[in-house]
């Protein structure tokens, strides 16, 4: 049961007050903010678990079912889309190429196709308990959008700062749940409209709004403990590395901390080890240097928007040290590219290219000797290609056209794409 109490991850400090949205104001610097967490008193302790009682303990994947691990006073009927409840799929061809026993944990088939519908799911129904006016988002897509259709199923005003001129594709799709969009013209301003409208408003934030970076409303980061205990249920035995693409980390922190609950519930006597992938790197940096200040790093242009940042949060680096983890950054384009297409054309898995890089930071980890040969692996794959398609069109060729008669179909297929009828 949620004890109402939440801890910082830093200096420990333990706070009554569910409005701590900045960071914990007790270890923060100028250079450095953690964020806190809630606690539990976790409602089973059981010696030897298993899965069986595990599910028999939580027999459904879905809000209701998990109440008692997610932070909640009242007893409210949650508002839901169908969140969660996502298939593990074996990637046999890819895990035969690469020598691991590999899968996906598929996000994309959560109501808005992707992973930001678990914290939103959460995040929705703690506005709802604390009488909150609406919810509020800095969000350039995936997060707004997912935000937005919850808030519209619950009748929750949400209002989302946006930039204009993001890719077109997710400006509408942040549209069309009914949100108040709004462009704001640099991200300084739209941070800023965000603070106002929870300080001067009461509105609840999803998104991080300060700097140094915190990361997202720790609240709602919780509902990505469920992919954790979904894992166990799904995974006998649980994998050695799950590889999660990251931007603020909000994700991998939630994962790590609901495989801490099993293990301290006695569940599981191990937590898989938590690989983070970042296109710039500036966590991998602090983590391979054992740093607490993440200083930001320089950028090289990546299409992997939703993942894309100079800075990181402590959390990040929290979730890498709890579970002996690693980090791996990216050095261009073409590695996110083909990771997109070779997941796609061998596996049938269309993701945005932020999930991609997980396959691409696997292939440098594997490269590097850091993952062994015969690993059992999972990569979260955070959201759908279909939201990504101006990434795509960039590298793809175009199609080709052909007259009107077989003779020209044939020659089309074998000119373009070396195929040979017989
Ligand atoms: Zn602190």
């Amino acid at each position: 049961m949620y004890t109402g109490r939440s801890k910082c991850l830093k200096c420990g400090h333990i706070f009554e007050e569910e409005n701590i949205f900045e960071g914990c104001p007790y270890c923060r610097t100028d250079r450095f903010v953690s964020n806190i967490t809630p606690l539990y008193d976790l409602p089973v302790h059981v010696s030897n678990g298993s899965r069986e009682k595990f599910r028999e303990l939580f027999p459904k994947d879905d809000l209701e079912t998990y109440r008692e691990l997610l932070p909640f006073k009242e007893k409210l009927p949650f508002v839901d889309l169908g969140v969660g409840n996502t298939p593990v799929t074996k990637l046999p061809r890819l895990g035969e190429e690469l020598g691991l026993d590999l899968y996906i944990k598929d996000e994309t088939r959560n109501p808005t196709w992707g992973h930001k519908d678990r914290l939103n799911a959460v995040l929705v129904n703690k506005a709802i308990e604390l009488h909150a006016p609406g919810v509020v988002y800095a969000s350039t897509g995936n997060n707004g959008a997912s935000g937005a259709a919850l808030a519209a199923k619950a009748g929750l005003p949400c209002i989302i700062l946006t930039v204009k001129g993001v890719n077109p594709t997710l400006e509408k799709f942040m549209q069309i749940y009914g949100a108040c969009v709004i462009g704001a013209k640099s991200t300084e301003a739209r941070w800023n409209a965000e603070k106002s409208l929870v300080d001067n408003y009461g509105w609840y934030p999803a998104t991080n709004y300060v700097v140094p970076i915190v990361g997202s409303n720790p609240w709602a980061i919780d509902g990505y403990k469920l992919i954790a205990y979904e894992l166990y249920k799904q995974m006998d035995p649980l994998p050695e590395r799950i590889v999660v693409p990251i931007c603020y980390g909000d994700a991998l922190f939630g994962i790590m901390k609901g495989f801490t609950e099993l293990r301290e519930m006695g569940f599981i006597d191990r937590i898989p080890q938590m690989v983070s992938v970042e296109d710039y790197g500036p966590v991998a940096k602090a983590y391979n240097e054992g740093a607490d200040i993440i200083e930001p790093v320089e950028g090289w242009g990546s299409v992997a928007s939703s993942m894309s940042t100079l800075w990181g949060t402590y959390h990040s680096l929290y979730a890498l040290r709890q579970s002996n983890g690693l980090a791996v950054s990216l050095d261009d384009n073409g590695q996110i590219q083909s990771a997109q297409r070779e997941l796609a054309s061998k596996e049938g898995v269309y993701c945005e290219s932020a999930s991609a890089s997980t396959l691409a930071g696997l292939r440098k980890l594997l490269a590097q000797g850091k993952i062994k040969k015969g690993e059992k692996v999972v990569l979260l794959i955070t959201a759908s290609g279909v939201k990504d398609t101006k990434v795509v069109s960039s590298y793809l060729e175009e199609v080709p056209e052909c007259e009107d008669d077989m003779a020209s179909v044939r020659k089309t297929l074998e000119d373009v794409y070396g195929l040979h009828l017989r």
